[in-house]
């Protein structure tokens, strides 16, 4: 029989799930909360407890204690988990962080169709069936200057949905100079051979010449596609055939040219030297169909877009994995919005994400040290707040490699951890996202909000330990 140690006798001593659960003080802090979170929450106590006296740790087993700890468990329990959260990595378009923030106007139509009913399917003047699809159409031609337009899911959702439509059971041409793999497993050989086309690799990674196309096509061809260089660029020894290469050729072979933009901008965008084509010139350049985001630079809700000629749209609506890729009321309220604040706003100032990539570098350099002025007070805790040059991104597939100069506060801390610190930020009721850097936390002011600068600044003086005022 071996000796009895100090923890078996403090599991034994663990109350039981039902002892807890029972206790009048538990029912009167976790009211209105669901029974099935407030047992979860219970459980999940009792197992940790446990689990950490069989490791050895210590742990207070006192009914008062396993109480107040199941208490803020089951008030985490039954938090939102979708959050929002502070941007201070200075990359715009974060796709882990929700991509684009939506514009007031997009905020505001969502809010006025979410909490009603709506025209979704339905067309007043008739009295009948209408298509949602209709919407933004009109809207999206005059901004594209394409014959017609069609929203899905996603962009992703919108390249299935075109060569699924336009070439399945064919032949795709793409240049090996294009067959890019977007973060998230989004890689253009996988879309295609899940469309059901044949990819034709033509060229090389570098150079791809007309003769290239010319000499890949058969009978069997339906397409020539070109994809975006979304977030890599190929510098030195290249060559791609031009627009009215690639138009004459598809006309006379009477194939159809997709053009997979990514992020695909409205408005022609120049940052850092690099200027990202916008919808409105590749459809000009002769494009047959263009498809691209809603949440990338356009600065609207997650949406792929498909803009082109008439018959190719027409063929794209009849398909029927449309069905599966179909847009909601809740996309479709905030794209018009931000297509709203296109056609009747001041898009770079009324859109988020256009308004945070162009903000000037002086107007953020003086926030930066704005912040750091607002966080002198933790110096006499040995947390050192310094204004810095930055460099920000875009992200979101456009400006591969640029560098856009931003600034924000570097942040040093005297016999603590920065690690620590850091998880201690983004563990915060509203998380602050930031960069670690050379055993620094770099909080670039790029993309946050006034709001935000005083949930940091209360963050910071709070664990540091400074009272604030
Ligand atoms: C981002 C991107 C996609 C995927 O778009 P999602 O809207 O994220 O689905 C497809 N193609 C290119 C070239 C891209 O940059």
């Amino acid at each position: 029989m071996g000796r009895k140690t100090m923890s078996d006798l403090n599991l034994r001593n663990i109350p039981s799930v039902d002892k807890l659960l029972n206790m009048p003080s538990l029912a009167s802090a976790v009211l209105g909360l669901p029974r099935t979170v407030v047992l979860q929450a219970v459980r999940e106590t009792l197992t940790m407890a446990r689990q950490t006296l069989l490791a050895g740790g210590r742990v207070d087993i006192s009914t008062e204690a396993l109480l107040a700890a199941a208490r803020r468990q089951a008030m985490q329990l039954a938090m939102p988990s979708l959050k929002r959260v502070i941007n201070a990595t200075g990359l715009v378009l974060h796709t882990n962080l929700g991509r684009a923030p939506l514009s007031r106007r997009a905020a505001e139509r969502t809010q006025a169709i979410l909490e009603g009913y709506s025209t979704l399917e339905y067309d007043v003047e008739s009295g009948g069936r209408g298509s949602r699809y209709d919407h933004v159409a009109d809207r999206l031609s005059r901004l594209t200057g394409a014959e017609a337009a069609l929203v899905v899911n996603n962009n992703a959702a919108a390249v299935l949905l075109t060569l699924a439509a336009l070439a399945a059971g064919k032949e795709v041409l793409v240049s090996r100079g294009q067959l890019v793999e977007v973060g998230g497993s989004f890689r253009i050989p996988d879309v295609m051979r899940q469309s059901g086309v044949k990819l034709v690799e033509v060229g090389t990674t570098n150079r791809t010449r007309i003769a290239d196309y010319q000499e890949a096509i058969t009978p069997e061809t339906a397409a020539i596609m070109k994809v975006h260089t979304s977030n890599f660029r190929i510098c030195g020894f290249t060559e791609q055939p031009t627009d009215a290469e690639l138009c004459a050729l598809a006309r006379e072979q009477r194939i159809v040219l997709l053009d997979d933009l990514g992020s695909g901008t409205l408005l022609p965008l120049e940052l850092g030297g690099w200027r990202e084509p916008a919808v409105l010139e590749r459809i000009a350049a002769g494009m047959d169909v263009v498809t691209f985001s809603g949440d990338k630079l356009l600065g609207g809700s997650q949406a792929g877009i498909i803009a082109g000629k008439q018959d190719c749209i027409a063929k794209i609506k009849k398909h029927p994995l449309l069905r599966a890729l179909r847009v909601d009321k809740l996309t479709l309220a905030a794209l018009e919005g931000t297509l709203l604040d296109y056609e009747i706003g001041d898009p770079k100032i009324d859109i988020p994400a256009l308004r945070l990539l162009t903000r000037p570098v002086e107007e953020v350099k003086h926030q930066a040290e704005h912040l750091a002025h607002q966080l002198g007070a933790i110096r006499a805790k040995g947390w050192f707040a310094k204004a810095a040059p930055m460099q920000a991104q875009s992200g979101g597939g456009a400006f591969p490699a640029v560098e856009i100069a931003s600034f924000g506060v570097r942040l040093t801390v005297e016999g603590r951890s920065i690690n620590e610190i850091e998880l201690a930020l983004r563990s915060w009721t509203t998380p602050i996202i930031c960069r670690l850097q050379e055993n620094a936390i770099y909080l670039d002011v790029r993309c946050v909000s006034e709001e935000d600068m005083k949930i940091i600044r209360t963050a910071c003086l709070s664990l540091a330990g400074v009272a604030s005022e």
